[in-house]
């Protein structure tokens, strides 16, 4: 089966063909961060999905260069740079930080380039844009020295949203700054400065003001793409008002199709509503770190349902990306003591591209996982059997670190593991003495101990309900204990 992806333009599966067959070569643009405060699990959902895109195009060999930009000004990060009391590129500098440090623990691979909106290159090229578009009588400057994009001049407006442009007509309530503009649908290019914006402003031929967020996207990605761009990415609150806009004002300027293949993907839900930092209903990062979840748990929960499918987010879901991965682990181990305690050399070859061909249906990766899972149970049972052979497992090994390279799910750091020997505790008269412990590997953290030497005090008193309780919480931080006649075994899960 060809390559194809769902193409929000046509609302159709279509054969993906790049703009240079011939090279191999793609372009992608997505629309990164706006910067005024720490991203959440539903933007990273979005990023994910990228990240297996661009993976799953280099498995096929494309080479793929991406551009991912940094929305730092608009009016939220104007907003937060006031309320903070600090200027603006120190108000979002801290974001643009955080939202790398949380890219990378989901072992998002790194764009190209990261253009930023308020480098003055890009503000040049959205001011030389405007200009353009003025002069084809695609936008003017209103009353309120603002100047917008004049919808009714170009008629393929609505085409990505398949919207009507009537349905603008009749949105009811109009707020008092849009009187000023010829159609409610309007949108501004370039937003006139005033009181509340501060010292944030640039000159520009219109008066000073700062840019609208749609014209920069649609500046950074051609001055870094050009005029003509393969892939373009976001969720799907991207498609309505920005990507729609993107498309008039690229296309207004060049006059040449401006993005081949549109990708969307669906929302990250909270008990079915949109994951947001208006409506509260968000976890970032670190808060899902700190029920002791690692990066890649969250990277396996976040990419294993298909993209364009809403996903729930809940902790059982959270619990499930453990227990799968803990399948994978155990299976790798597995393949890996075959190598080493059994002979044969020659095994079957894995040939079987399956998981490739799933991801070339517009990245259905739920069925890539189901075939994994599959060839687990299969090989699993052969190795109960004693049918495999060392060969065979070394070749399923050389298959996983195959797709794997599209995953990215192998754990990256060994586990610690310490070996907790305990001695006192009840005295023959049935009161509690101090509870001495050996360790043994190791070294555990002070928080780690401290709770491992409580649970050791509860087993001696056999109260076991307490003892379960804290192996919760050696669990939420990361930590697993098991009982053995001679005491705890403490493991730190693999793969932080
Ligand atoms: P923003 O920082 O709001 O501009 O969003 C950055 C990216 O995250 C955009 O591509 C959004 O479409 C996407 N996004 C925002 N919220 C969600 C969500 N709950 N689920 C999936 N993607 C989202
Ligand atoms: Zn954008």
């Amino acid at each position: 089966m060809p390559l194809r992806f769902f193409n929000t333009y046509s609302r159709k599966l279509e054969e993906f063909r790049p703009c240079d067959p011939d090279k191999r070569k793609i372009d992608i643009y997505t629309c990164g961060p706006t910067v005024y405060s720490r991203a959440h699990i539903g933007n990273f959902r979005a990023y994910i999905f990228e990240d297996l895109l661009q993976r799953h195009l280099e498995a096929r060999g494309f080479k793929v260069h991406r551009v991912m930009n940094i929305t730092d000004v608009d009016d939220k990060t104007i907003r937060g740079t006031h309320e903070a009391k600090v200027p603006l590129q120190k108000f979002t500098q801290q974001f643009k930080d955080a939202f790398f440090e949380d890219a990378e623990k989901l072992r998002i691979k790194r764009a190209d380039a990261y253009p930023a909106a308020t480098d003055q290159r890009y503000i040049d090229r959205m001011i030389s844009m405007i200009g353009a578009l003025i002069s084809k009588g695609l936008a003017y400057q209103a009353d309120d020295k603002s100047v917008y994009f004049r919808i009714n001049k170009f008629p393929d407006y609505g085409k990505l949203a398949h919207f009507d442009l009537t349905e603008l007509r009749s949105t009811g309530r109009v707020k008092h700054d849009e009187y000023d503009k010829e159609h409610i649908g309007d949108f501004a290019l370039w937003k006139a400065w005033d009181e509340e914006d501060g010292d944030v402003k640039w000159d520009s031929p219109w008066g000073p003001g700062r840019p609208g967020w749609h014209i920069e996207c649609s500046a950074m990605a051609t001055a870094l793409l050009g005029d003509q761009i393969d892939i373009h990415c976001g969720g799907v609150d991207n498609i309505f008002p920005h990507h729609e806009a993107e498309i008039a004002q690229s296309e207004g300027v060049t006059g040449k199709r401006f993005v081949r293949y549109w990708l969307h993907c669906a929302h990250l839900l909270v008990d079915g509503q949109k994951m947001s930092k208006s409506l509260g209903n968000f976890y970032t990062i670190p808060d899902v770190l700190a029920k002791g979840y690692t990066g890649r748990e969250i990277r396996y929960a976040l990419i294993r349902v298909n993209y364009r499918d809403p996903l729930n987010f809940t902790w059982s879901g959270m619990e499930e990306a453990r227990q799968s991965l803990q399948r994978v682990d155990e299976w790798r181990e597995r393949l890996q003591s075959v190598i080493r305690t059994k002979s044969g050399t020659r095994g079957e070859r894995m040939e079987s591209d399956a998981f490739e061909q799933a991801l070339d249906d517009d990245l259905n990766i739920s069925e890539g996982l189901g075939f994994l899972f599959s060839s687990i149970t299969e090989t699993n049972t052969a190795i109960e059997q004693g049918k495999l052979n060392a060969g065979t497992a070394q070749s399923w090994l050389d298959w996983w670190h195959r797709i794997n390279q599209t995953l990215d799910l192998e754990p990256k750091e060994k586990s610690i593991s310490a070996d907790v020997f305990v001695s006192g505790g009840l005295t023959l008269k049935g009161e509690l003495s101090p509870v001495k412990l050996e360790i043994k590997g190791g070294p555990l953290p002070p928080e780690v101990q401290e709770l491992v030497e409580q649970r050791a005090q509860a087993r001696l008193a056999k109260d076991f309900r307490k003892s379960d309780k804290l192996r919760d919480k050696l669990n939420a931080l990361g930590w697993e204990a098991r009982d053995t006649k001679d005491g705890q075994k403490i493991t730190r899960r693999a793969g932080a």
